[in-house]
């Protein structure tokens, strides 16, 4: 399976992610939500995990193109952004959106956006020790996270930085669209039911004509710029 996250409507991003996901011969995509925000193809985002049958949860940056109340926290940049999109976003692709779950247990794995305890309430798990309070709340052997934009592999006996078989994780695979962790590439994960093998994908992009179209969209131009540094 590949575990997709974060998306912020990032065509380039996205595209070449499913080049890698066909190139490797994967059965099934989940989607970690966020698939829109900030980026300037929500719509085609959309369109693109639908023609794929990519299944995919809510993230809050989808919530609140539903409901700008959900943006009340937001920064400018991220609220400017949610008021962009909600005015773009089809009625098909809205009632797309309204229609996904917050969690979904599939394939021997929870996939969450947030936290797996109270997803709707988007706490940030960006540690081991963050990690740790979460394990109780799900019963599978993995939960795969998104939402901090940041990738990193948190063991339950705090220890193991690898996933092995007959330990639990919860696994942030960052995010394909708009990476926060200082590396402009995409981001996203890999997992081999069978041999119990994660892979961590990170692969360059157009990241420049995924800036040129921000910009020329009348989106705020520091959505752009910060692509190339990845922060
Ligand atoms: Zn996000």
């Amino acid at each position: 399976i590949a575990i997709i996250s974060d998306i912020h409507a990032n065509l380039e991003a996205l595209e070449k992610a499913f080049e890698i996901i066909d190139y490797k011969k994967i059965d099934r995509v989940y989607c970690l939500g966020d698939i829109i925000g900030y980026g300037a193809n929500p719509n085609e985002c959309v369109a693109a995990l639908l023609s794929r049958g990519v299944s995919s949860i809510i993230g809050n940056h989808d919530k609140a193109a539903l409901d700008l109340r959900v943006a009340a926290q937001f920064n400018r940049y991220a609220r400017a952004a949610v008021e962009w999109t909600a005015k773009q976003l089809t009625q098909a692709n809205i009632e797309y959106l309204s229609n996904l779950p917050y969690t979904i247990v599939a394939d021997d794995c929870t996939f969450v956006h947030a936290t797996p305890d109270k997803p709707e309430e988007w706490n940030y798990i960006v540690s081991e020790y963050d990690a740790q309070e979460f394990f109780e709340f799900f019963t599978t052997p993995i939960c795969w996270v998104g939402h901090s934009h940041v990738s990193g592999v948190f063991c339950e006996d705090m220890k193991s930085v690898e996933v092995e078989k007959g330990k639990r994780y919860i696994v942030n695979v960052g995010s394909i669209g708009q990476p926060r962790n200082g590396d402009w590439r995409l981001s996203f994960g890999i997992f081999d039911l069978d041999e119990w093998r994660y892979e961590h994908v990170v692969s360059e992009y157009n990241v420049a004509l995924a800036r040129k179209k921000i910009v020329e969209a009348g989106l705020p131009p520091y959505l752009g710029d910060r692509l190339l540094s990845g922060m």
